[in-house]
């Protein structure tokens, strides 16, 4: 259940999507539980993320007689989460796509360029062209640190890439859509606007420090 924007962004509207947005957006939702649903969240938004994925035939055997079935078609998926929030998204996707591979890009924000730093990238082989890739980033607030992901899985090879968020905010939808065009951006919620340090307002805080019990 999802609903496409104007601007081709789609928002998971399902109800338990909706549900576990509310509990990971709330101040008093302990660190334990927003773990858990900031993964939660992940595997349903991953289930329409991976909505377009080609299938091939294949032929298989049940106890009873053989049949013609349908199997996900070409290589593995690479599944990258941004360092450190994303993360916290990976099991869920991992749950859903078991034999994924996995890189990780490790970026930060500058608080006062509000630019992202690269500090660590390490990805799997996607330089045939025929893998598609997942990028993890709980926010996208000023679009800037998963834009520089996409340019690095893209440049890495990666055939197709879809951005996997939890919040969006319109500022960073514009910027990720001006740099990637083609980037598939699949969210829980677009929310009203970032303020003046670059959070999503009302969003849910600072996804890292909310997923590590940091501050
Ligand atoms: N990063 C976060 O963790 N939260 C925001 O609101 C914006 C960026």
């Amino acid at each position: 259940m999802s609903i496409e924007t104007a601007t081709g962004v789609t928002v998971v509207t399902h109800p338990l999507v909706q549900h576990k947005l509310s509990y990971l957006r709330d101040k008093d939702t302990p660190t334990v539980h927003f773990r858990k649903l900031a993964n939660e969240l992940t595997l349903l938004l991953t289930y329409e993320a991976t909505k377009d994925f080609p299938t091939e035939p294949d032929e298989i055997e049940t106890p009873l007689e053989r049949m013609e079935v349908r199997r996900i078609a070409g290589k593995k998926v690479a599944v990258c989460p941004v360092l450190r929030a994303g993360l916290g998204m990976l099991d869920g996707v991992l749950s859903l796509v078991s034999s994924a591979r996995v890189g990780f890009i490790g970026l930060y924000r500058d608080e006062e360029t509000l630019q992202p730093v690269e500090y660590y990238v390490k990805l799997p082989e996607l330089g045939d062209g025929e893998r598609d890739a997942i990028v993890l980033d709980p926010m996208l607030a000023t679009g800037r640190s998963s834009a520089a992901a996409v340019t690095a899985v893209k440049q890495a090879g990666a055939r197709s890439v879809t951005l996997v968020c939890l919040v969006a905010a319109p500022e960073g939808i514009d910027h990720m859509q001006s740099e990637h065009p083609d980037v598939r951006i699949v969210t829980a919620a677009i929310d009203r606007e970032l303020n003046e340090r670059g959070y999503i307002l009302p969003g849910l805080g600072d996804a890292g420090d909310r997923l590590y019990g940091t501050k």
